[in-house]
């Protein structure tokens, strides 16, 4: 076989272009930092997009990979394996939750839970019990389904019909959710903490409110904890900060740490609505993906662990309020846990993606949330040693980025 030679210039002759990525090529990750393609090397406050919960290259999923790789990768669903059967037993021993249903992704965990919930209305109430109330700016995946319930109306427009019975209502406010919650309402679907909404954290009474109209009209409340779950905000699900328990909760993101996998988790009676062939998978719960899930629950289930992930959570935000004293350029910054926005304030509106790009020249892989808002979502286990650092970059590219706004004002 020859080698093929292919650089950043390649996505662009190659790739379908739904992405624009920067302009370096990572290569190689251990715990929080990354190297480039060029050798350079980058501090990683971004996860992979919330999703590398253990950093990179983590010494304990490297040996499950490297163990569960020389036995079996995959059978199909017409056969259980113990991998899968040991992650569905952690996971409902560890929640509300009977039963798991396992996907590939957040959206296809989310398109499950969506279909759930309509069967179960249907099945107890009739054809008409078929309202799903969302919220704007709510993100919950890329399928038709999911974009459609998701509240960002640019990802789900140009494609034709829609699917129907589809309502959104604005994030945290309850009078209005309470108005439309009625005898129509299927189901609620809600996240703890809008992510890519722009980092925005549910009032307790909002979340606390929504149960209650759900229980009053039979309608099940998922919580898409795609982002926020696998101790992303501190607790295992966001879920058991606020005491307010869902009826369905969809996983992804960190669940695999980079490996592909997704969940949906329900209670007994819930589940019994989705019967053998209503739906399914080919990949979903395949032994590899399980048993490296099986090994991120467990470490990360560690009281340990998610006492640090406060503790990485409160570093992040003193850095952010020193910088915030010196240059003045946040309005707010917010969040719970490892998942914390910085909200920029009017002098620097529509500029979270001039900072990004600053920052990634000064070796930094940052997030943002929209135009306005800069995401930090890195590693539960980040090491202060590199949280610091990162904060000394990140300082240096706000310089610039303040520096120029000077000369241009
Ligand atoms: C990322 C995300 C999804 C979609 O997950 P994919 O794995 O990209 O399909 C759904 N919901 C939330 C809240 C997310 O953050």
């Amino acid at each position: 076989m020859t080698d093929i030679n292919v650089n950043r210039g390649t996505f662009d002759e190659v790739m379908v272009p739904v992405f624009a990525p920067a302009s370096f090529v990572p290569e190689r990750g251990r715990g929080s930092r990354v190297w480039d393609t060029e050798g350079r090397d980058y501090v990683d406050f971004a996860g992979g997009i919330a999703v590398t919960a253990l950093g990179h290259g983590h010494p304990e999923l490297l040996k499950v990979l490297h163990e569960q790789g020389e036995k079996l990768w995959h059978i199909g669903n017409g056969y259980t394996n113990a991998p899968v059967l040991r992650l569905a037993k952690r996971l409902t021993d560890l929640t509300f939750a009977d039963r798991a249903f396992f996907a590939n992704s957040g959206a296809e965990a989310n398109e499950a839970a969506l279909k759930l919930a309509r069967r179960y209305a249907i099945d107890n109430h009739g054809p008409d019990k078929i309202e799903i109330i969302s919220f704007t700016q709510s993100f919950h995946g890329r399928t038709f389904f999911t974009v459609s319930v998701g509240g960002q109306p640019k990802y789900a427009e140009g494609f034709g019909p829609q699917p129907q019975g589809i309502r959104h209502l604005p994030y945290n406010d309850l009078p209005k959710a309470l108005e439309a919650i009625g005898p129509k309402t299927c189901a609620v679907i809600v996240e703890p903490v809008q992510g890519e909404g722009g980092v925005l954290p549910a009032d307790p009474a909002f979340l606390k409110g929504l149960r209650e109209a759900c229980d009053q009209h039979d309608a099940l409340l998922i919580f898409d904890e795609v982002q926020t779950g696998v101790g992303r905000t501190g607790t295992f699900y966001a879920y058991m900060q606020y005491g307010v328990t869902p009826d369905i909760l969809t996983s992804a993101k960190a669940l695999g740490n980079g490996f592909p996998i997704g969940a949906m988790l329900t209670t007994d009676e819930i589940a019994a609505h989705f019967k053998v062939g209503v739906h399914g998978t080919t990949y979903g719960g395949n032994p590899l993906g399980a048993s490296i899930a099986e090994k991120v629950v467990e470490l990360i289930s560690d009281p340990k662990l998610l006492e640090g992930v406060n503790e990485r959570s409160e570093a992040i935000k003193a850095h952010l309020a020193r910088i915030n004293e010196r240059f003045g350029l946040f309005s707010e910054i917010r969040g719970r846990g490892l998942l914390i926005g910085a909200e920029l304030n009017d002098a620097y509106k529509d500029r979270a993606k001039d900072v990004l790009n600053a920052a990634a020249a000064n070796g930094v892989i940052m997030l943002i949330a929209g135009p306005n808002v800069l995401r930090f979502a890195p590693s539960l286990v980040m090491p202060m040693a590199d949280l610091d650092e990162g904060f000394a970059r990140i300082e240096k590219a706000i310089e610039q980025v303040v520096g120029a706004a000077a000369v241009t004002r």
